[in-house]
């Protein structure tokens, strides 16, 4: 399904990807699959890479594990051309942006816990479960103790994918209102992310395919906030143990600095983040 000159075409010259770790663990293998696509087709479209850390989630994120993906990044020789603020120094930005969508579009104040949605709901759509709505008529007065959602009104998002093709999602059926701020005030994944990803510039979203089904909300989101062109979406395919359990940060293995230890070169990591990966033949090349 990848073709190189047909995402060309959807981009323009010298298009800004990232690269977008949250700094809860050490770089592992599976970001390194994901680092291998970003830097390669950035190279090979003569684009640029912009490094955001996305500490959005302050209880799980360390400013040690931000200097470590730092020193691993150096060490596996992938530079990045602009380094953007961290998401923790971006709050200002990010309620600037929910007071315009505000303005512009339905917001609510919402106390619902997750066992709260887990009871009320009536509907599961993959895994997701989604919001029931139970706040958007409450009139419930924002504060301490309320997170924010924005209403998802219906109808599909499509977008043509640069690695699976032509998409189509729904996000009212999926996540119903999205949660914009949570309950104790700190900006969801998906808010800030579509912030960023508008403010900084960023023309080509490359990510794994797990983060597949967040992206028709992430345009519906971007086009609420004022962005008509959203970013081009490439999900490429993640990198799956033995066992078919799917690597975590947290548990550790395959950390960079354990494959450093034990004597591997960075060009080997390289090599094998690619082949584990299914890094396309024409993208190695540029490695
Ligand atoms: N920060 C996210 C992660 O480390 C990536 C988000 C994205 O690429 O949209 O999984």
């Amino acid at each position: 399904m990848f073709d190189l000159d047909r995402l060309a075409s959807q981009l323009p010259p010298r298009p800004l990807t990232r690269f977008a770790p949250s700094p809860t663990g050490h770089l592992h293998l599976g970001h390194v699959v994901n680092a291998v696509y970003v830097w390669s087709l950035a190279r090979t479209l003569g684009g640029r890479v912009l490094l955001r850390i996305e500490d959005h989630d302050g209880t799980r994120c360390r400013p040690e594990f931000e200097q470590s993906i730092r020193e691993d990044l150096d060490w596996l020789g992938l530079e990045p051309d602009i380094i953007a603020e961290r998401q923790s120094e971006s709050g200002a930005v990010y309620a600037a942006a929910l007071a315009r969508l505000g303005e512009t579009h339905g917001t609510y104040a919402c106390d619902c816990s997750r066992r709260t949605i887990a009871r009320e709901a009536t509907d599961v759509f993959g895994e997701e479960t989604r919001y029931p709505g139970r706040c958007r008529a409450r009139g419930l007065t924002p504060g301490p103790g309320t997170g924010t959602r924005v209403v998802m009104e219906p109808g599909a998002e499509r977008f043509e994918d640069g690695m699976l093709g032509p998409q189509q999602q729904e996000p009212a059926m999926q996540c119903g209102d999205l949660l914009v701020r949570d309950r104790l005030g700190h900006w969801t994944y998906q808010f800030a992310v579509t912030v960023d990803d508008q403010r900084q510039g960023i023309d080509l979203v490359i990510r794994g395919e797990d983060l597949l089904a967040s992206t028709g909300r992430q345009i519906r989101l971007a086009r609420m906030l004022g962005r008509e062109t959203p970013p081009v979406f490439f999900h490429h395919p993640l990198l799956w143990k033995q066992t078919g359990e799917k690597l975590s940060k947290a548990s550790g293995d395959t950390g960079i600095r354990e494959l450093r230890a034990a004597g591997m070169t960075a060009k080997a990591v390289l090599r094998e983040a690619a082949a584990r990966g299914a890094l396309p033949p024409a993208l190695a090349t540029s490695l």
